[in-house]
């Protein structure tokens, strides 16, 4: 065994045995074992580094008899006496420390628990804290019941604190009032109500190593996020007054130790490090310490948190605000009790993405397959500018403006010639739901043209393919995939639509006829009540990244046509020439009734999209009651969207851009580059399409790993399902894509 060899193990997220971290304890070598230490907090802990501070909001008079403890009433301690601040004291003390840049900050009281009374004050004090200030609330009010603790969460409190002090051999030696079961009952109940914990202890009471070590591995079977580690601050009057204080290089060993068993953990310097020369300070920063209680403490005094701050600077650690997003920003598909990481980006330029940690990523996603033109492109940038200063919004309903008719003279040469009547919306789902009122609208006037055409109005379902995605708004999420797309469990509340099974012959394969049998089958039995197929043509994206063959879109539309649906088109992905036509309509000649835009609409630099549809449809519907289609959102034909939507497709159109080369040579490396993959024994499929490379797993990715792993290369990209991707902007120089490629690659061999 050696200290090499363990901490390789840790690195490769293999916990550590007791006999192992027993074995490390007693390495004479202490340099090694903290620089091995420090290597596991680089890669494995936070680099942002956590300051907290507290309040000592109540004080003295405890009746537990915790031996180490200055408030116990059972010593005659020097400590301060005095009952439950006021809300403006804590108020005073949390904006301090928020100015200071200090993430959190804690309501401590002494005692067993809080009354009633004090219990609601507290809860008060938070919400008038969460009121005035944005800094992170943590509290540490004792024992406390799983109401008490919902109440507190309810008020503003994210995180509740109760440490274990020490091992649970030894505690029992050091408190009789207590056990470190009732502790247990109480974080058990902060983690049920949405509380994360925070929980820690006091190193120097006279336990062994081997009891710290035993108190480091109880921790992490609690699965603590945040451990403080106080050094004994033997306080006069109590029966720890004469114990001796740890050596330098006991506490160091420790933390390093902490580290090896916690290794992703936020150890958090607590009290008593004043006792530590500065460079032990600055030692255990470099070791693991990669948070602190900053401030004054509860009756020892703390720490200059500008002082700190450089120090922690040195040790090479940052401060960011991430902890704040983690706890209060919503991000799409992603828990907020157990959020996956995000990332902080600084800013974003072409294709590629920097970091608040100063790391530059290569941009395979598009943001979402946007941002086709890159990143802070300087023509879109201008005519937001421009715009601006005109004006950034007016309503459209009774007024116009130049933004938006120029957009549309600009769009009409580009989509099919059918597609006449363009309506602006907000967003790619919004479209959806505006194609699919417009389709039900439709029939609804079709049966109000003539007499005995009444039933027309019956026709108001939606029939679509399997592995669909169309959106996250009710009538989007109704005609996604309905098993595999996300929104299965709203399903009993989802209006009920028709599914056929996605087509199997591939774009660039061979067809087979019976692909089209079943959508034949379903809309001849149920025609009379189907208004539309909804379908996104040749790629279907969010649903599964599949390309399928052209001929079944042709065949579709007979079928509508047939039968008298109208056939919609989600373009909202494939528009924009990412498919190697500028819509993906144009690999099969067939045009549509209906057709939804958005997305790379404004060159990613916005939300915004646009349905469109015939003169034939929009007759109808306006030659009826109610004389007008029935929808009309608050930022509708936005100008700013508009401007820079104009501005997205003159650069797209102009000669020198030449979309169709760059998109061209991207599917040409796309294809040398990935096709190797297909060899693997992990890979299922590989297949390019346009700017759209897709590497197809035999078993769903660890999402959250693999994002790591990405990062760790320098690349953006965001696998989902068994499915790894990239959708490049076109302007991604060669060498940008092939660093992309040689990520992808290289991740998925080590899956
Ligand atoms: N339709 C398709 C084909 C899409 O890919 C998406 C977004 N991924 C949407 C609709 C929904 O667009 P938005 O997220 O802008 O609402």
């Amino acid at each position: 065994m050696t200290v090499e060899e363990l901490k390789d193990k840790v690195l490769q997220d293999v916990p550590l045995t007791r006999e192992e971290a027993e074995w490390l304890a007693v390495e004479p070598d202490k340099e090694t074992l903290y620089e091995a230490a420090h290597q596991i907090t680089v890669a494995r802990a936070s680099q942002e580094f956590d300051m907290c501070s507290i309040i000592n909001a109540k004080s003295g008079r405890c009746p537990e008899n915790c031996k180490w403890c200055a408030q116990s009433a059972h010593y005659h301690t020097k400590a301060d006496v005095y009952d439950l601040l006021d809300e403006d004291e804590c108020l005073r003390h949390a904006c301090h420390n928020e100015a200071q840049g200090v993430a959190r900050f804690s309501l401590v009281t002494s005692g067993r628990k809080p009354s009633g009374k004090n219990m609601e004050r507290l809860c008060e004090t938070a919400r008038y804290i969460r009121r005035k200030s944005s800094i992170q609330l943590c509290a540490s009010l004792g024992l406390l019941s799983e109401e008490d603790l919902r109440a507190l969460h309810n008020a503003g409190v994210t995180r509740y604190h109760c440490n274990l002090e020490t091992a649970p051999s030894y505690f029992p030696t050091l408190c009789t009032t207590h056990t470190q079961e009732e502790k247990l009952r109480t974080l058990a109940a902060a983690r049920r109500v949405g509380m994360d914990i925070c929980c820690g202890g006091i190193i120097g009471m006279g336990e062994t190593m081997s009891q710290r070590i035993e108190f480091a591995f109880t921790l992490k079977e609690l699965e603590v996020g945040s451990i403080p580690l106080n050094l004994l601050q033997p306080i006069p009057g109590t029966p720890l007054e004469a114990q001796t204080p740890l050596t330098e290089e006991e506490v160091l060993t420790t933390i390093a130790l902490f580290r090896f068993i916690n290794p992703t953990a936020y150890l958090r310097f607590a009290g008593g490090r004043s006792q530590l020369s500065k460079d032990a300070v600055k030692k255990a920063l470099h070791v693991g310490i990669n948070s602190a209680i900053v401030g004054d403490l509860l009756t020892t005094l703390g720490s200059k948190v500008s002082e700190d701050k450089v120090l922690i600077e040195d040790a090479g650690y940052r401060f960011s605000d991430s902890q704040f997003d983690r706890e209060h920003l919503w991000h799409p598909y992603t828990s907020t009790t157990d959020p996956l990481p995000v990332y902080k980006v600084k800013r974003a330029d072409g294709a590629t993405i920097t970091l608040e940690s100063g790391q530059t990523l290569v941009e395979g996603m598009s943001s979402w397959w946007c941002m086709v033109h890159g990143y802070n492109h300087p023509v879109l940038n201008a005519a937001l500018q421009e715009q601006m200063g005109k004006m950034s919004h007016v309503m459209f309903g009774g007024l116009t403006h130049d933004p938006a008719i120029e957009l549309g003279k600009r769009l009409l040469p580009l989509v099919p010639p059918s597609m006449q009547k363009i309506f602006y919306a907000d967003s790619g789902s919004v479209a959806v739901e505006v194609a699919m009122k417009m389709a039900v609208q439709y029939w609804y006037a079709q049966s109000l043209s003539a007499p005995g055409q009444e039933h027309l109005a019956r026709k108001s379902n939606f029939v679509t393919i399997r592995s669909g995605y169309h959106g996250d708004t009710w009538n989007a999420m109704s005609v996604c995939d309905p098993v595999t797309g996300m929104h299965s469990l709203f399903g009993s509340a989802l209006p009920v639509r028709h599914f056929v099974s996605r087509p199997r012959s591939r774009f660039g394969g061979e067809w087979h006829e019976e692909d089209v049998q079943e959508l034949r089958d379903i809309v001849e039995k149920h025609h009379d009540e189907l208004a539309a197929l909804i379908l996104e043509p040749i790629v279907q994206g969010a649903g599964g990244m599949w390309f399928y063959h052209p001929q079944f879109l042709r065949e579709a539309a007979r079928i509508c046509r047939e039968y008298g649906l109208l056939l919609i088109f989600d373009e909202i992905a494939t528009g924009f020439g990412r498919t190697g036509k500028m819509f993906a309509w144009e690999h099969t000649g067939v045009e549509p009734d209906i057709m939804c835009i958005g997305k790379a609409l404004t060159g990613g630099y916005m939300t915004f999209s646009a349905v469109l549809t015939t003169n034939g449809v929009a007759d109808t519907i306006s030659n009826h009651a109610p004389g007008a289609f029935m929808h009309g959102p608050t930022f509708m034909g936005n100008p700013l969207a508009c401007a820079v939507a104009c501005a997205s497709i003159r650069l797209l159109t102009s000669p020198e851009y030449d979309w169709q080369g760059k998109v061209a040579r991207i599917e040409e490396q796309l294809r040398r580059e990935l096709e190797p993959a297909r060899e693997l024994p992990q890979v299922a499929d590989v297949r390019v399409l346009g700017a759209i490379g897709v590497i197809e797993m035999k078993e769903p990715v660890d999402m959250a790993w693999m994002q790591r792993r990405f990062v760790e290369e320098g690349i953006w990209v965001r696998p989902f399902g068994r499915l790894v991707y990239v959708m490049p902007p076109f302007i991604i120089e060669p060498e940008q894509l092939s660093k992309l490629t040689g990520g992808l690659m290289k991740i998925v061999k080590e899956i």
